[in-house]
């Protein structure tokens, strides 16, 4: 568990993960802050996913990449809390595309990286988000580990064939589910998530990430 590692840089500040030359403000150095401004997503372009809409609060750049590394690989926290406002200013900005009745999903990590890296990326993002906003989170999807999952447990599993599985519960349907994610770059992962959604019936489906290839 890297708790120790994380809670030792939440508290202190380190190098620029960025350029890795100067001291870091909490987020990186100040130089780097100025030229990550460049890689916002400030006209709010969307990606086109099949039949989801994906928005995303960076547009995937070297900078960005480095940030979203140290967030996912060295449990820096800090970093997370600042994407975490980022979305939850990003939804507020596009309330025309978010619903009020929405729940945030992360896309699902799997197990053997949590395991690696002592903690689960996106469900910290989710969580976090889930808090700032008031949405609510609910972990819809799990990694498919086994096709005969199914028979192993009394809730009701559907199995698609996919990496994915997810939970069938009626009541959510009728909402919006927000995919949540760190990036998209071909968009795959979120595709398969959409298609297991909707097999089972939801159908208002849209993909938010920290950064995204356009
Ligand atoms: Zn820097």
């Amino acid at each position: 568990m890297n708790l120790i590692k994380s809670i030792f840089e939440l508290l202190v500040p380190s190098m620029c993960p960025i350029c890795e030359r100067e001291t870091s403000n909490g987020i990186c150095c100040e130089k780097c802050f100025i030229e990550l401004n460049k890689d916002f997503n400030d006209f709010d372009r969307i990606k086109s996913l099949g039949v989801a809409k994906a928005l995303a609060v960076f547009v995937y750049s070297d900078r960005v990449k480095k940030l979203i590394e140290v967030f996912k690989y060295d449990g820096f926290l800090r970093i997370g809390k600042f994407f975490v406002e980022l979305l939850a200013f990003k939804i507020e900005k596009r309330k025309d595309l978010f619903k009020d009745d929405a729940i945030i999903v992360p896309i699902p990590t799997h197990n053997a990286r949590i395991r690696e890296r002592g903690f689960d990326h996106t469900e910290f993002l989710a969580k976090e988000l889930s808090k700032i906003t008031g949405i609510e989170y609910k972990k819809l999807l799990f990694r498919a580990r086994y096709s005969k999952s199914q028979t192993k447990s009394k809730d009701r599993w559907e199995n698609v064939n996919n990496i994915f599985i997810a939970l069938n519960i009626p009541n959510y349907k009728n909402r919006q589910i927000i995919l949540l994610d760190d990036v998209i770059t071909s968009g795959s992962t979120m595709i398969n998530a959409i298609k297991v959604l909707q097999e089972l019936g939801y159908n208002d489906i849209i993909c938010l990430s920290v950064a995204f290839k356009l």
